[in-house]
């Protein structure tokens, strides 16, 4: 799809971190069983760390030298890399730090980048310890591409990066209360769909989003320079822009950021248009973290540009990233790790229990989209608003519980670089 890849330095130093309550409690002997060889072989330096406690790896990457590392690979669910990256991003160096090559290795019953990572390689599917095997192939086969993060905030003023899901309603609640069937592994997402048909109820908020289509009338609308960047010029603008230093002047994308060697410095407030291609230097880099020019204030009026949903009664609302929600769930058969797309999926209420039974079992094979379910929405969208009407609930980022209230988003195109072949 003409997007190259560049290739890790060899040898490549990594940082494994594993979470060894992950799963069903079995990341570390996973990983001795049919990881460690593997590495061994491909020549591979790694050092392993355990973590203790939630947050030690996002406290731990937050202040690591990362001169000393060429990767980060996690050995655990999605949780972990959501506090690797989470810990990247609080660095005053994050422009820099973003960039260091992340991997995964599925070691939790969450494992969605892992099976995505797996099927953006373009291999058959592959569960369990096949899965496995197939994100240590790629680690060691060592390509890296950009991934895309979402910029998630919350009521609080609190900022959060997402590589994988938003999501509120069914979705989020089935994640949280299958928790508690963790030992089962990856099929505990079946078993919580399951206990959660039989209490299915309506959630009740308003949701508003920027669709593709409309951002990029915007963005030719704005971009009356002639020199700026012609694709994505205020995604782009809002990007550190930069190369790592291990990349090779072949590693292109579609989206034509090669070499654009930008900073927030080089963005006029007014038009988003690059007016200034000063070389960046040590004090231009550490900036507090990329601007969110598609979103408003959280107490302001959405944009005319964005459509703003009739319906308020939801069953679901996902938002995601990534191919696969988790390893039997295909929930968007065109994602790529780099498309710069949020793509939203969301459920209006009235929908009967076996039509939502259907849709979940057919996104095992990714084909819930064709079943012409009138219930189902499937919009492509680079930012989105969720406001919640009732004072309590859950919202996930990631799989993860975050403060329940108004929240809204968007996507940052390629800002971190992902081991996936
Ligand atoms: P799973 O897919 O099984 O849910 P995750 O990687 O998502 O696995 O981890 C589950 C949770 O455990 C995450 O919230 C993560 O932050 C947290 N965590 C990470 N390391 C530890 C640890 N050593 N002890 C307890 N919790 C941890
Ligand atoms: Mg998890």
């Amino acid at each position: 799809d003409g997007v190259a890849y560049a290739e890790l330095r060899r040898p490549c130093r990594t940082m494994i971190l594993v979470n060894p309550h992950s799963g069903r409690g079995q990341a570390l002997q996973l990983f001795t069983d049919h990881v460690q060889g593997m590495l061994t072989e491909a020549s591979v330096p790694y050092t392993l760390v355990i973590t203790e406690h939630q947050n030690h790896a996002r406290e731990l990457v937050r202040k690591a030298d990362l001169s000393q590392w060429d990767a980060l690979v996690i050995m655990s669910g999605d949780g972990l890399l959501f506090e690797v990256i989470n810990g990247l991003m609080e660095r005053e160096d994050w422009q820099q730090a973003i960039q260091t090559p992340l991997g995964i290795l599925p070691g939790g019953s969450g494992n969605a980048l892992a099976a995505s990572i797996h099927h953006y390689s373009q291999s058959p599917p592959a569960w369990n310890e096949e899965l496995l095997l197939s994100c240590g192939f790629i680690l060691c086969k060592g390509l890296v591409g950009p991934l895309d993060l979402v910029s998630v905030h919350l009521a609080s003023r609190q900022r959060l990066f997402s590589f994988l899901s938003l999501a509120w309603g069914f979705v989020a609640d089935v994640d949280i209360e299958s928790e508690r069937y963790r030992h089962v592994g990856a099929i505990r997402f079946l078993m919580g769909t399951l206990v959660r048909l039989a209490t299915l109820r309506v959630y009740q908020g308003r949701l508003a989003y920027l669709p593709v289509k409309e951002a990029q009338r915007l963005q030719r609308g704005s971009s009356n320079n002639p020199s700026s960047t012609p694709q994505h010029p205020s995604l782009c603008s809002t990007l550190p822009c930069r190369l790592g230093p291990n990349s090779s002047p072949k590693q292109s994308s579609r989206h034509g950021r090669v070499g654009t060697n930008l900073n927030q410095h080089s963005i006029s407030n007014s038009n988003n248009v690059i007016t200034d291609t000063r070389p960046e230097t040590q004090s231009d880099r550490k900036t507090t973290s990329p601007a969110d020019l598609l979103l408003p204030g959280l107490d302001q009026r959405v944009p005319e540009s964005w459509t703003v949903v009739k319906e308020e009664d939801f069953v679901l609302v996902l938002a995601i990233y990534q191919s696969h929600l988790a390893e039997d769930l295909w929930a968007v058969p065109g994602a790529a790790a780099d498309d710069g797309l949020i793509h939203l999926l969301y459920v209006t209420a009235g929908i009967s229990r076996p039509a939502l039974l259907r849709l979940f079992l057919a996104m095992e094979k990714g084909a819930h989209l064709a079943c012409g379910c009138p219930h189902l929405v499937y919009e492509k969208v680079r930012a989105l608003r969720l406001e919640p009407a009732s004072p309590q609930g859950v919202i996930t980022v990631d799989g993860e519980v975050v403060e329940y209230g108004p929240v809204q988003a968007q996507v940052h195109p390629g800002l971190a670089r992902l081991i996936s072949g």
